[in-house]
């Protein structure tokens, strides 16, 4: 069996689903993992922030407008009476939800329960269209056997024993679920994280351990650089998992960061496809190498820098498991680092316990803060390029003020911490020198 998932451009309008109709009726058994509508779960989560700020009637307002866009895809979407009555039914069911969260004092189990509409709506629209053209679907329910631990990750143990029984009740040839939303410890609706559709449909494919997972977006593949910010990117043909785990860590937006990890550790390889243009080869991402050298630069935005200054670090042994026990306590994971005799840098993401973690790292030195930093992260095999990689990178950084560099982790990355402002100029530069 194999998985597919298409993303919110690629259910985005009714053209685009009966494009995704199209695909996935080959005639092989498949499970079909939908992200909600494009641009929905941002409404959504406007909706929330409205009612978090007790903004009750603007929260009112935009369910209501978006209400009616839903009704205008119904009515587009399907041919007959019958299943235009079925897809206002299914509109009216998860809007009367939505409305329900209007009521009453507002709380973190209702904004997931928003958040959750969308993939709910996308994946019963395409189900009943898959149906009134006379194939048949079945709905597989993700809030039955998607679930993450007490630290919010994934709990693949769970997933794996929950989902067997749900596809042995409901047997179909085509199975549609829903990406990115998932239950918690508490049995509460919950998600994956913005993107997270993605990471569903590897979790989905090592739990069952499909034949090959594949990713259907709105471009023919995973490209050398990122697409947003810089001219001329080309598509590569092959990625190792390493090497596309790495890009999807360090921001690569067509992957969640997780995304490849369950399809790695299983050996199921990722196919990244065309919606538009299903012919197109995609990208591969397995454990086969087939060519060498750079493949791809990507950046994640939203860095926070941290220099720890100490004499006592001279010639001392425990100073840094002494640092970094104090972002342990925090739950604060570090992503780069690099370290001179006298100071340690390094880097996280999530400045959530910033001010506890300051007040801690002051015990051991001066410390410096640099905020609204991005890591540029370029990937391939070093080793083989060990000539020309440093010093065209090197050369691609003149002008650019780097706050920190990484190599030798891996032998497939060099990451460079440089100021947000600086990171369409870094991608343009590094693309221009290394392609
Ligand atoms: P979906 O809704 O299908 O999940 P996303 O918008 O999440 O789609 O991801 C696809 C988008 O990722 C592309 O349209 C592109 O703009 C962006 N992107 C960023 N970096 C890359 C890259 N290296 N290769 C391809 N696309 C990228
Ligand atoms: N709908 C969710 C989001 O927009 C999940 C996804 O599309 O992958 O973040
Ligand atoms: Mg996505």
């Amino acid at each position: 069996m194999k998985v597919f998932k298409f993303g919110g451009t690629s259910v985005g309008s009714p053209e685009n689903m009966r494009s995704v109709m199209n695909i996935i009726t080959d005639g092989e058994p498949k499970i079909v993992v939908l992200s909600a509508m494009s641009g929905t779960t941002n409404t959504l989560v406007e909706i929330s922030d409205f009612l978090y700020k007790d903004l009750k009637n603007d929260a009112r307002r935009v369910i209501s407008e978006l209400k009616d866009k839903y009704i205008k895809v119904v009515e587009e979407l399907y041919e007959s009476e019958e299943y235009k009555a079925k897809g206002l039914d299914i509109i009216d069911t998860h809007f009367a939800k939505l409305y329900e969260q209007t009521e009453g004092e507002f709380g973190a189990t209702m904004e997931q329960v928003i958040l959750a509409q969308g993939e709910l709506i996308s994946t019963a629209l395409v189900t009943f269209l898959l149906n009134e053209n006379g194939h048949k679907a079945e709905l597989l329910p993700s809030l039955e056997f998607m679930r993450i631990n007490a630290d919010k990750q994934a709990d693949l143990k769970e997933i794996k024993s929950r989902i067997k029984p749900v596809l042995e009740v409901t047997k179909s040839e085509i199975y549609i679920t829903q990406g990115f939303i998932c239950r918690n410890i508490y049995d509460d609706i919950d998600n994956l994280q913005r993107g997270g559709s993605d990471y569903t449909a590897t979790l989905i494919g090592a739990a069952i351990d499909a034949e090959e997972v594949q990713i259907w977006t709105d471009i023919d593949g995973f490209h050398n650089n990122d697409p947003r910010f810089v001219e001329k990117t080309t598509r590569i043909d092959n990625l190792l998992f390493s090497e596309a785990a790495e890009l999807a860590y360090f921001g690569a937006k067509i992957l969640h960061p997780l995304t490849i990890l369950p399809a790695q550790e299983a050996n199921i390889s990722v196919r990244l496809k065309n919606t538009m243009d299903p012919s197109a080869t995609g990208t591969l991402i397995s454990n086969k190498k087939t060519t060498s050298g750079l493949k791809a630069v990507a950046a994640k935005d939203g860095i926070t820098a941290i220099k720890i200054r100490s004499d006592r670090m001279l010639m001392a042994y425990g100073f840094l498991r002494a640092v970094f026990g104090v972002f342990e306590k925090y739950k604060t994971s570090i992503d780069m680092i690099t370290t001179s005799e006298v100071a340690v840098s390094l880097s996280i993401d999530n400045d959530k316990y910033i001010d506890n973690i300051l007040e801690e790292l002051e015990e051991f030195g001066d410390t410096e803060v640099d905020k609204n930093q991005t890591i540029v992260c370029v990937v391939g095999d070093m080793a083989s390029e060990e000539k020309v990689f440093a010093k065209n990178i090197f050369d691609a950084l003149e002008g650019i003020p780097v706050r920190m560099i990484s190599y030798g982790g891996s032998q497939h990355n060099v990451s460079i911490l440089i100021p947000e402002k600086y990171k369409k100029a870094t991608l343009q530069k590094l693309s221009d020198n290394l392609f």
